[in-house]
């Protein structure tokens, strides 16, 4: 066994003096016990202290991060104000739009409505922020979801306007809209007259375009040749005759043709040349007598004109 006795050496003021002092392990285990809990609570009051600090510091950084988040999503706001301001112009040109096309405009309700899809639920998350935050950002993705609804409606009514308008300039070159003769003028219009032949009070169910011998005629519109007139007697009837028909109900005659220069079953377009102004038939000069019917019925041809 090693000696269980320490030997303390103090120094007094008349000189030097050894003592031993009998420690035991009792004592030992006492003084190190309390050196222990000393240590540790100095360890844990620095650490404390050090947590502290850097919890600190952390809590700085975060707020700095908010801060910048915060200004961020003022930023964003501001870009999608803008993004806002230049769909609301696009919503203005699309009513303009579906105006020409015939359509209907689409009312704000209905814009800001959308065409449906998922509504943004309040999510528990946003309790982490601050009031003011939590709102900013719902709002900011409420707003979000309103521009994507109207990107989308602006998107369909597009579709929709192309569509009509396609089908409408189709229907358009199928009207009768121009004059078949470039040159001459009307000398005969459409309605009750005096008869040039028997002087009576008759119906004359198109009009006539004064023009010489020769002078080309133009299919008013689209569509295909159903009929055609070679053969004829002097002085009567239309003469040498081209119908064309249009579709929906719609067909054009052109009568007293010199020559005639389509075959039947063909497909003309507006401005292709079908013949040309003669006398044929029932006329007392050249000219070219025009007809438009609708559904059987004969109408005034100068109704269909947008010259
Ligand atoms: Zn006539």
């Amino acid at each position: 066994m090693r000696d269980k006795r320490i030997k303390l050496i103090y120094f007094s003021l008349g000189g030097s003096e050894v003592k031993d002092i009998a420690l035991d392990w009792k004592k030992l285990i006492l003084l190190s016990s309390m050196l222990l809990i000393i240590l540790i609570f100095i360890i844990g009051v620095a650490l404390s202290f050090f947590t502290d600090t850097f919890d600190n510091m952390k809590i700085s950084s975060l707020e700095k991060v908010n801060f910048t988040l915060s200004s961020q999503l003022i930023e964003m706001r501001k870009q999608i104000n803008q993004v806002e301001s230049r769909i609301q112009q696009l919503e203005g040109e699309d009513d303009q739009l579906r105006m020409i096309a015939g359509l209907d405009t689409i009312d704000q309700d209905m814009r800001l409505a959308g065409v449906g899809g998922p509504e943004y639920v309040y999510n528990e998350d946003l309790n982490y922020f601050s009031a003011d935050l939590g709102t900013h950002v719902f709002e900011t993705k409420d707003l979000i979801d309103q521009l994507k609804n109207k990107i989308q409606l602006l998107t369909e009514s597009r579709e929709e306007i192309f569509d009509t308008l396609r089908a409408k300039e189709n229907e358009i070159k199928h009207l009768p809209t121009i004059k078949p003769v470039r040159i001459g003028r009307i000398t005969s219009h459409f309605g009750t007259r005096i008869d040039p032949f028997t002087e009576q009070r008759t119906v004359h169910p198109g009009i006539d375009i004064g023009a010489p011998v020769g002078t080309p005629v133009f299919a008013s519109a689209d569509g295909i040749v159903t009929r055609i007139n070679r053969s004829y007697k002097k002085n009567k009837g239309y003469g040498k005759l081209v119908e064309i028909d249009h579709g929906n109900g719609l067909k054009t005659k052109y009568g007293h043709l010199d020559k005639i220069k389509v075959k039947h079953g063909q497909k003309v377009k507006r401005w292709e040349v079908i013949g040309e102004v003669g006398e044929t038939g029932r006329a007392t000069g050249p000219h070219l007598h025009y007809e438009v019917v609708l559904f059987d019925k004969r109408v005034n041809p100068i109704m269909y004109f947008f010259e």
